[in-house]
């Protein structure tokens, strides 16, 4: 187990999100010791606003010290606003083998729950089973963009193992949880070949799947045909959860319209 070295304060926590699945979130760690190299979003924004200068800065997480008591501060001024808070878009809230994020992390949920506050969780580390005991109104996702270890350590290198990862989800969904998968950033085949349909097969248990292609990555639009790939395989979502009755999303960008052939 690891333990995070550095502590930060901030003066504010609980914010409204523009992102397209969420309302608001919160982000108690700054970095993110998984070090997802596709490249991570949350990462080239902070070394914009200066708010980190190097990748081996990004993957030492600080934890937000003071984010319970800025919780207590926050609830009350806006909770008749939020409708569900999501741990975490600049972060993961369940940072693999870092027990202190996780403990943070679940008194955040708990807090937040006790306000009567659904929350939506997304992690590339082991969801705990302790979130069982938590809001039956609360969604545990993962991220899964394949199943094969030589990648994941290529491009999400601290992060769990995928079969850790998908375990501690159905955990949670056979003890009645809702969960679901976020198959995002997804590669073109020239970064790897992989069989999309095991991917999906393997988290056909889940309640919601949100598909989305890769950006910021210039092999993906090297790839020939990389539009009508993400359309297809939009398609294959789209197909395989309305024929198990799953709720499904593709994440804006994803789906291009045909370009029309001239006559
Ligand atoms: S888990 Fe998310 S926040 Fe963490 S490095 Fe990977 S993409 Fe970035």
């Amino acid at each position: 187990m690891k333990k995070t070295k550095n502590q930060i304060t901030r003066k504010t926590l609980l914010y409204k999100t523009g992102v397209e699945y969420g309302d608001w979130t919160i982000n108690h760690v700054q970095g993110c010791s998984h070090g997802c190299l596709y490249p991570c979003y949350a990462f080239l924004m902070a070394k914009r606003f200066g708010k980190v200068h190097e990748y081996t800065d990004w993957i030492k997480p600080c934890i937000v010290s003071n984010a319970l008591e800025l919780l207590d501060k926050e609830i009350p001024k806006y909770k008749d606003k939020i409708e569900s808070v999501h741990l975490c878009f600049s972060t993961d809230p369940f940072m693999y083998l870092y027990d202190d994020i996780k403990d943070m992390s679940l008194k955040i949920i708990q807090k937040l729950n006790d306000n009567n506050i659904r929350c939506t969780v997304l992690s590339k580390g082991i969801l705990p089973v302790e979130l069982s005991d938590l809001h039956k109104r609360n969604e545990y996702g993962i991220t899964l963009i394949s199943l094969d270890e030589k990648f994941r350590k290529k491009t999400e290198p601290f992060a769990s193992p995928y079969d850790a990862r998908i375990s501690s989800l159905l955990q949670l969904h056979q003890k009645g949880c809702k969960t679901w998968v976020s198959i995002e950033p997804y590669p073109t085949p020239n970064i790897i070949e992989q069989d999309f349909d095991a991917i999906l097969s393997k988290v056909a248990f889940v309640d919601k799947i949100i598909f989305g292609r890769m950006n910021y990555n210039s092999q993906v639009t090297q790839y020939y045909d990389y539009k009508e790939y993400y359309n297809e395989l939009s398609q294959r979502v789209i197909d395989f959860c309305e024929d198990r009755g799953i709720e499904y999303h593709i994440k804006d960008g994803t789906i291009t319209e045909r370009e029309r052939k001239r006559a």
